[in-house]
């Protein structure tokens, strides 16, 4: 009899009790709104900000309904506007180029290599085209950012990252987030810490700070906040700049605090599991794992792997083979979108130019969760279904 794996891939762990205490405190005051505050009362969402600040060493930090609100917040403070062209990675998710579509800008996409980040060559080749790079770390793969940040600084193109899969990771000590001119996270349920949705946006840039507080819809409340610019940055621009709701409130704040305290413990556990699904595949007939840059400290909250050169017949082979072992994978060779996968061809309000480098590496792409939910001794049962599955597929002709 075949082993059979029983685990959810979707299921998180619960909230942590001090974060859940923390959320009935805020609850049983029902002051939600973060400029709802008595006396000298600090609000959850300020001291957040002031934590994720000093966790990812920035001068400024704003707190937003989501990651894509955070995305879509950095492209208008930097200046993008109706019909610019923004580069961003072909391999992503589709809030990326919907945070793009969001202010009326066009993306331009760049095509990933089979480390699973964007190609320089190609980036290199498109940067006299735009003057914003959208870079979204996808799936935790971190490109070389001295290089890209090298290539970019010398076109004057000026780099948002998109961290939603990267808190908590770093490119050569520098927490991700922190090589672009801004940086955005993601605090949804399924990134690396859980308030059901949010965003943070990270800046060393006092106009950029100022101007994405006041899109998120400050109410001229700004002085309320910790991690944020003096007030003459706000002087300047506080009658130029719509107000578009999107603030985060106190609950989801406090239901974050302890989550970013316990970061560092989850990564280690994240990248445990990793290695456990790494090692476990490593070496399968068929099968490339994806080699990671040794200047990367990435946090394995997910994994994928290659099948290169298969039929799109023999990958659905292994997708079902797994499925009824109860692993439950992903395709990025999929011709249509399906739960929270979609490949470029499938965003068609984008005029796409095709990107043949990418159609190879995506049509072999294979992608998996890995909750925390899952003991290492699962991940190494999952290692062990993959393997076993890929090698019949394989062998048979
Ligand atoms: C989840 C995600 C986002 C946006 O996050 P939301 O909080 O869901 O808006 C952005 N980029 C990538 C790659 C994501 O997976």
């Amino acid at each position: 009899m075949s082993e059979v794996f029983k685990g959810s891939f979707t299921q998180q762990e619960p909230i942590p009790e001090d974060a859940i205490e923390a959320a009935v405190a805020v609850m049983r005051h029902g002051r939600l709104h973060r400029y709802n505050t008595t006396g000298d009362e600090v609000a959850e969402a300020a001291l957040l900000e002031q934590e994720f600040a000093a966790l990812v060493g920035t001068k400024y930090c704003l707190s937003v309904a989501s990651g894509g609100y955070a995305i879509a917040t950095a492209l208008r403070a930097v200046g993008v506007g109706h019909g610019d062209r923004v580069l961003s990675n072909a391999f992503t998710l589709a809030p990326v180029p919907g945070a793009i579509a969001a202010v009326g800008a066009v993306p331009l996409l760049v095509e990933v290599t089979e480390k699973l980040v964007i190609d320089l060559d190609d980036l290199a080749n498109k940067l006299g085209q735009a003057k914003v790079l959208l870079l979204s770390h996808m799936r935790g793969h971190i490109c070389d950012m001295d290089a890209l940040m090298a290539l970019c600084d010398a076109a004057g193109v000026t780099v948002i990252e998109d961290c939603a899969h990267t808190m908590g990771a770093a490119w050569r000590g520098t927490p991700s987030g922190r090589h672009g001119a801004v940086g955005c996270y993601s605090c949804q349920t399924y990134k690396h810490v859980n308030a059901g949705e949010g965003g943070l946006l990270v800046t060393d840039d006092p106009e950029i700070a100022a101007r994405a507080i006041l899109l998120s819809g400050s109410y001229m409340m700004y002085e309320r906040h910790l991690a944020s610019p003096p007030q003459a940055a706000f002087e300047k621009i506080k009658y130029q700049t719509p107000n578009i709701s999107g603030r985060m409130d106190n609950l989801r704040a406090a239901l974050l605090r302890p989550q970013l305290r316990g970061l560092p413990d989850q990564v280690g556990r994240w990248n445990e599991r990793y290695h456990a699904l790494e090692f476990g595949v490593r070496n399968t007939p068929g099968l490339s794992v994806i080699e990671r840059n040794q200047n990367e400290r990435f946090v394995g909250s997910s994994f994928q792997f290659l099948l290169r050169g298969w039929t799109a017949a023999k990958v659905n082979d292994v997708l079902s083979r797994c499925k009824r072992r109860g692993v439950e994978l992903k395709w990025f060779g999929a011709a249509e979108p399906s739960g929270f996968t979609s490949k470029y061809d499938s965003w068609r309000y984008i005029d796409i130019t095709p990107l043949p480098k990418s159609d190879e590496i995506l049509a072999g792409l294979v992608d998996m969760r890995v909750p925390l939910t899952f003991s290492v001794d699962e991940c190494s049962l999952i290692a062990r279904i993959i393997r076993e599955e890929v090698s019949s597929v394989f062998q048979q002709n």
